[in-house]
């Protein structure tokens, strides 16, 4: 059994109050390890923490914070197949994709914000009568939230731009994917991060997440998850001002026109509706395909869904690992059912799988893709987060956008067209805070990240970000 600890203070700890809970392996079924329940008490000795240590990381150079910064990056380069293998572990992911996302994109987050921030400049304005200038300061001690999707994709998604504009952070991984954080805090400790920057407290977002969103003493939240828990952080931290980001959920639409290239639209589309057993934020779950080449479509797509191997995370060909939890699949399934009872016609997969061997206890579910539903059905309207998509059919441009546009969500749409002006107009017309033309999570990382409606309110990444961390002040000097 691995015990994994909180890192506080500069160490890893045991909880105060000696309680834990269970991390399941979403392959097996079975505990592997516990975490620690935290309570009150570590929140306390974590926030000590970061304020005896919030002068000097505030006021140390940047080339120095960088420089610290990208040797925690080197480490987890030393250490990368552990990070992938725990990676996938915790999370159920195949292996193959820990390596190529999800570990090589949290170095990539770490090395550009602490380069980054080498380059972060702020404005002045003139007058006749005024030179005025804005000074960023860090905002102080701030809280990190993140979800079990992308686990430390997300994680260092968030705490690399605090960290490197000088703040002090409290953060929280899900509970139900904690190990890389875990093995995170041990590269941070090697690479001499100061005691007390970074504090990673485990637990239940009930228990600890709501103690980190009410300490008074946290001045800004960082949050990624669902849009439910999103407005409930909301409604405690707005009333104390707290400066909120909040990266909440999606229900994207894949617009497919009649001028699409559909070998690549296919082949792409089968992509970004099932990496990562369909959870990712970005996956495109709702297929939007126009009439005239809807059946043709559809034939070619389901017979590259049906050939993606449902299976060990472990194994170099699996493309479709284990659902996160027992809880999680649950939930899908149920909206398979409730497709159904939608009247919707489920085309292929709707099943759960279970591999034989080590892995039948498993949450496997195979891919699946439903036709038949109108768009304002729940089947469309609420986010699944797994490996499910419909498809729909529309005849023209006005009728593509209204039923992209028509949910309460706007995180990320697709659309695949060979028409530069088509490609202009309904981006435009889009209302999603990332459209992607032609391809799928292309990502340039200096970009605003972040949706619109129920998918979130403000911006993560680039220069946004470094925005977000800190407070600006105006100084007005009279010439
Ligand atoms: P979740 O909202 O259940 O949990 C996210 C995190 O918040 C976890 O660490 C959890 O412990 C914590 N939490 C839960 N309740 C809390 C509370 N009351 N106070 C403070 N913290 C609390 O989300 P999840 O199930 O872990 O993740 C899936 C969701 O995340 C999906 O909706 C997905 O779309 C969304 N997501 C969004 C993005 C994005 O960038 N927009 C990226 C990834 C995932």
């Amino acid at each position: 059994m691995i015990t994994l600890q909180n890192y506080i203070n500069g160490s890893l700890c045991n909880p105060i109050e000696n309680n834990w809970l269970d991390n399941i392996e979403p392959a097996t079924g079975k505990v592997y390890s516990r975490l620690p329940d935290s309570s009150q008490y570590d929140i306390d000795i974590a926030i000590e923490a970061a304020k005896s240590a919030q002068y000097s990381w505030a006021n140390m150079s940047v080339e120095d914070r960088s420089a610290i910064m990208m040797k925690i990056a080197d480490g987890i380069r030393n250490r990368f197949d552990e990070f992938a293998a725990a990676e996938s572990k915790d999370q159920g992911k195949p292996l193959w994709l820990s390596k190529a996302m999800d570990i090589s994109r949290a170095i990539q987050n770490i090395e550009f914000f602490a380069t980054e921030i080498l380059h972060f400049a702020s404005e002045s304005h003139h007058t006749s009568q005024t030179i005025n200038y804005t000074l960023r300061s860090p905002i102080g001690i701030v809280g990190c939230i993140s979800p079990w999707n992308l686990p430390l994709y997300l994680f260092t998604w968030k705490i690399a731009p605090a960290l490197a504009t000088g703040n002090c952070v409290i953060a929280k991984p899900s509970e139900l994917t904690p190990y890389t954080a875990t093995l995170f805090a041990e590269i941070c400790i090697e690479a001499g991060l100061p005691a007390g920057v970074l504090n990673i407290l485990h637990g239940t977002g009930n228990n600890i997440g709501s103690l980190i969103v009410k300490h008074p003493d946290i001045h800004a939240i960082s949050f990624t998850g669902g849009t439910v828990t999103g407005a409930h952080i909301a409604s405690i931290a707005a009333p104390m001002f707290k400066k909120l980001s909040l990266e909440l959920g999606g229900k994207n639409p894949t617009i497919i026109f009649e001028d699409a290239n559909l070998e690549q639209a296919i082949s792409t589309t089968v992509r970004s509706a099932f990496t990562n057993q369909g959870e990712i934020c970005l996956c495109g779950s709702r297929i939007l395909i126009h009439d005239s080449i809807y059946e043709q479509f559809k034939t070619e797509f389901i017979k590259q869904v049906q050939q993606l191997k449902v299976g060990d995370p472990f194994e170099a060909d699996t493309k479709i690992g284990a659902l996160v939890s027992e809880g999680h699949i649950n939930k899908v399934k149920s909206y398979i059912d409730l497709a159904i009872q939608e009247g919707g016609i489920v085309l292929c997969g709707g099943n759960l799988v279970y591999p034989q061997g080590a892995c039948e206890k498993g949450y496997f579910l195979e891919p699946t893709v439903i036709e038949g539903l109108s768009n304002t059905c729940r089947t469309n309207q609420e986010e699944i987060f797994g490996p499910v998509v419909t498809l729909q059919s529309f005849s023209d441009e006005a009728e593509a956008i209204s039923l992209a546009n028509g949910t309460i969500y706007g995180l990320a749409a697709n659309i695949w067209t060979e028409h530069l002006s088509k490609a202009h107009r309904v981006s435009a017309a889009l209302d999603f805070g990332i459209v992607w033309v032609n391809c799928w999570l292309l990502r340039d990382l200096r970009t605003p990240f972040g949706g619109v409606k129920h998918s979130g309110v403000g911006r993560e990444g680039g220069f946004e970000v470094l925005r977000f961390f800190t407070e600006p002040k105006n100084v007005c000097i009279k010439i």
